[in-house]
């Protein structure tokens, strides 16, 4: 039987335009399942992502349902809720998502971090939670092609802080052909093909290890 990887995100185009070498590299040895917090803001997003995925090797795309830009305050237990259900179906030994800045800084992707986070910890059989993440480079690059398209971007990170760096140079042409299956986001697709295709085909994680050891017993009697 095949070792289980899930990958967590927000929008459906997070895993295509972020670690999609590193997903399609993953599916060779792993069963690769994402689930997809929102829906996107139009409907035939779903299809998109259900086309990238097949290209990526992706087994299955599991939807959350919530609205896009939804994901506040006011849903992070709903939101724990159906990732713990989603987790607890699979039993992923690898769970991947965004680093807890969310790479873009959008607010749904923080809080798709910091809740997979926070379920993550909790179950014993992920043994490995991969965060997703870019360096200074590329965001630097990435902030002159996209112009006022953010608001706020994190600076990234440097090579010296990624834990696991996954050469995807031999999966470029399958990225691409998942990231054509966008047609909806065609603008952001072409900033960025344009940004990493300067840049080389790597991608990094910081690796955070889970499911090892019991936290650690506070000690009620000190003090
Ligand atoms: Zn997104």
């Amino acid at each position: 039987m095949k070792k289980i990887l899930m990958a967590v995100f927000a929008h459906p185009d997070d895993e295509t335009f972020g670690p999609a070498g590193s997903l399609i590299h993953f599916a060779k040895t792993y069963e690769v399942y994402l689930v997809c917090a929102t829906n996107g803001d139009r409907p035939e997003r779903r299809g998109e992502l259900l086309a990238a995925a097949k290209i990526m090797g992706i087994k299955r795309v599991d939807w959350l349902n919530f609205k896009d830009g939804s994901l506040c305050n006011n849903n992070y237990h709903k939101l724990a809720g159906k990732i713990e259900e989603k987790l607890r179906q699979y039993r992923p030994k690898i769970v991947m998502t965004f680093e807890p800045k969310g790479v873009s800084g959008h607010l749904d992707h923080v809080a798709v971090s910091l809740v997979t986070t926070f379920v993550v910890t909790k179950l014993k059989f992920v043994k490995q939670l991969l965060y997703f993440c870019e360096l200074k480079r590329t965001i630097k690059l990435l902030k002159q092609n996209f112009g006022e398209y953010f608001i706020y971007v994190p600076p990234g990170y440097s090579r010296r802080e990624a834990d696991l760096v996954i050469n995807t140079k031999k999966y470029w042409p399958r990225r691409l052909q998942a990231m054509a299956c966008h047609k909806s986001q065609r603008g952001d697709s072409n900033r960025m093909v344009k940004t990493l295709t300067v840049l080389p085909k790597r991608e990094h994680f910081l690796v955070i290890r889970t499911g090892f050891t019991d936290a650690p017993k506070l000690d009620h009697a000190a003090g």
